[in-house]
C-alpha cells in the first residue's frame, strides 16, 4: 500500500474494507445520483471500492476516473438511510471518504478541466458563479449598522448575495423586528470556501478559512448568523473538524438563532397562514450539521399554517442537487435531482415547498421555469408573511 501518496484517504482504511466486504449494499437505494445514473461505479459501494483499488495500489487515479469521484453531492443519505456497515458498528461515512479521495486527485494534478474552473472562478472572483465582487449584496439597504455598532453580523452567502436575496432580505427584516442590531460585510463578504473543500482543494480551502476567521475576528463580532446551510456547516464542522481552524465566536444558523428568539417572546407571529406546506431538509443543515428540529418549530409557530412532512425527510432527507459542487459541475444531473424532489413535495399536495437554504431554493427555482403548482420558499419569507 502505497501511504505516503494517500494521506487523506488511509484514514478512512477500515471503513473502506469494511464496505468491501459488505454484500447488502442498501445505500444504493439512499443515493440520488445513484437513482439517475444506475451504474454501480457510482454509488456509495462503488466510490468505496475505487478507494480500496487506490489504496492497495491496483489502480491510480486519472483524469477521467476522477470524473467519476465527482458525481456525488457529498449529501450524506447513505450514511444516515440504509448503511449496513458489516459488523463494526458505525455507518460508512461515504462522503468524507469521497472528499479524501478528491483532495488526492487535486494534489496529484488529476481534477477534470471543469472541477479546476470551478476552482479558479472561486479563488478568482471570490463566488462560486463567478460574478463581480462589488456585485455582492448589491441589493442590500446602506441604513444597517457598522461592525464598530453591534456585535452580531449577518453572513449573506453567494446565493443570496448574488442569486436569490430574498431570504436575506426576509432574515434581516425578522431580525429588526426581534429588535436585534446585526451588521453585513456586504461586498466585503467572502465566500465561505466549502465548495472548494468538497471538490479538494484542501489546502486553498484552509488559506480562505484562515483569512475569513481573521477577517471577522477583526470585526469584534461575537456571534455569526448564517442563512446559508452551506456557509452555516463550514464555520460550524468543516472550519473546526476538517481543515483545524478554530472558530472563535458563536456560530448559529437562522433558524436555530429565530427559534431562541420566539422562546425569549421576542418574536412572535400573529398573521393567519392559511395554506399547506412542507419541508425539505437541506443536507448541510440536516445530515451534516444536525439541525432537524428548529424550522419545525418555527413552522409550528405559524397560525393557520397546515404542515405535512414529505416521505423522504430529517436524516433521510434526498439532495436536490446542491451540494459537493455538484450542480456547478454536473448541471443537468442537478436539475434531474431538483425535479425529483420537487415531485416528492407535490406528493404531499402541499402548495407551499420551503427549505432553508437560499442555495438550495436558488437552485429549485432555477430548475423550475415552467409553473409546477407549488411555491419554492425560503422558510423565513414565510415567517414575514405571518408577522
Ligand atoms: S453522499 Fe449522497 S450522493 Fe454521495 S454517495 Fe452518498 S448518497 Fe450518493
Ligand atoms: S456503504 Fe454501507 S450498505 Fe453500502 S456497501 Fe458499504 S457498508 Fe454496505
Amino acid at each position: 500500500m502505497d501511504r505516503l501518496n494517500h494521506v487523506y484517504l488511509e484514514i478512512h482504511t477500515a471503513d473502506i474494507l469494511s464496505c468491501n466486504i459488505c454484500s447488502f449494499k442498501y445505500c444504493r437505494g439512499a443515493c440520488p445520483v445513484y437513482d439517475i445514473v444506475r451504474s454501480e461505479g457510482i454509488a456509495p459501494s462503488g466510490f468505496n471500492h475505487y478507494a480500496l483499488g487506490i489504496l492497495k495500489g491496483m489502480i491510480h487515479y486519472t483524469p477521467s476516473a476522477a470524473e467519476q469521484i465527482y458525481k456525488c453531492t457529498t449529501c450524506g443519505a447513505c450514511r444516515t438511510d440504509g448503511c449496513v456497515a458489516p459488523g463494526f458498528g458505525d455507518p460508512i461515512d461515504t462522503p468524507r471518504i469521497v472528499e479524501a479521495m478528491r483532495a488526492e486527485i487535486v494534489e496529484q494534478g488529476m481534477a477534470p478541466q471543469h472541477v479546476r474552473a470551478l476552482a479558479q472562478r472561486i479563488l478568482e472572483t471570490g463566488n462560486p458563479y463567478g460574478e463581480p465582487p462589488e456585485a455582492r449584496g448589491a441589493w442590500l439597504s446602506t441604513s444597517l449598522p457598522s461592525e464598530k455598532q453591534v456585535d452580531i453580523l449577518y453572513f449573506m452567502g453567494c446565493a443570496a448575495g448574488y442569486k436569490y436575496p430574498a431570504p436575506a432580505q426576509a432574515a434581516l427584516r425578522l431580525l429588526e423586528t426581534a429588535g436585534v442590531s446585526v451588521t453585513i460585510l456586504g461586498n466585503r463578504e467572502p465566500c465561505c470556501g466549502l465548495t472548494l473543500f468538497s471538490i479538494g482543494e484542501r489546502k486553498k480551502a484552509a488559506e480562505l478559512a484562515r483569512r475569513n476567521v481573521e477577517a471577522l475576528q477583526v470585526t469584534g463580532v461575537h456571534e455569526v448568523i448564517f442563512s446559508d446551510a452551506g456557509c452555516y456547516r463550514a464555520f460550524k464542522k468543516v472550519y473546526p473538524e476538517e481543515l483545524k481552524v478554530s472558530v472563535p465566536f458563536k456560530v448559529y444558523h437562522i433558524t436555530e438563532y429565530l427559534e431562541r428568539l420566539v422562546l425569549e417572546d421576542r418574536l412572535t407571529f400573529k398573521k393567519k397562514v392559511e395554506k399547506k406546506v412542507t419541508y425539505h431538509d437541506p443536507c448541510n443543515l440536516s445530515i451534516q450539521s444536525g439541525v432537524y428540529n428548529a424550522p419545525r418549530n418555527l413552522l409550528g409557530k405559524i397560525p393557520g399554517l397546515k404542515y405535512i412532512e414529505m416521505k423522504k425527510t430529517r436524516d433521510k432527507t434526498r439532495s436536490v442537487g446542491v451540494g459537493g459542487g455538484f450542480e456547478f459541475i454536473f448541471p443537468e444531473m442537478a436539475k434531474e435531482l431538483a425535479l425529483k424532489r420537487i415531485e416528492e413535495a407535490k406528493a404531499t399536495e402541499a402548495e407551499i415547498l420551503v427549505s432553508a437554504c437560499p442555495a438550495v431554493e436558488a437552485h429549485l427555482i432555477a430548475t423550475t421555469l415552467r409553473p409546477t403548482g407549488l411555491l419554492i420558499q425560503d422558510i423565513t419569507e414565510l415567517l414575514v408573511e405571518a408577522l
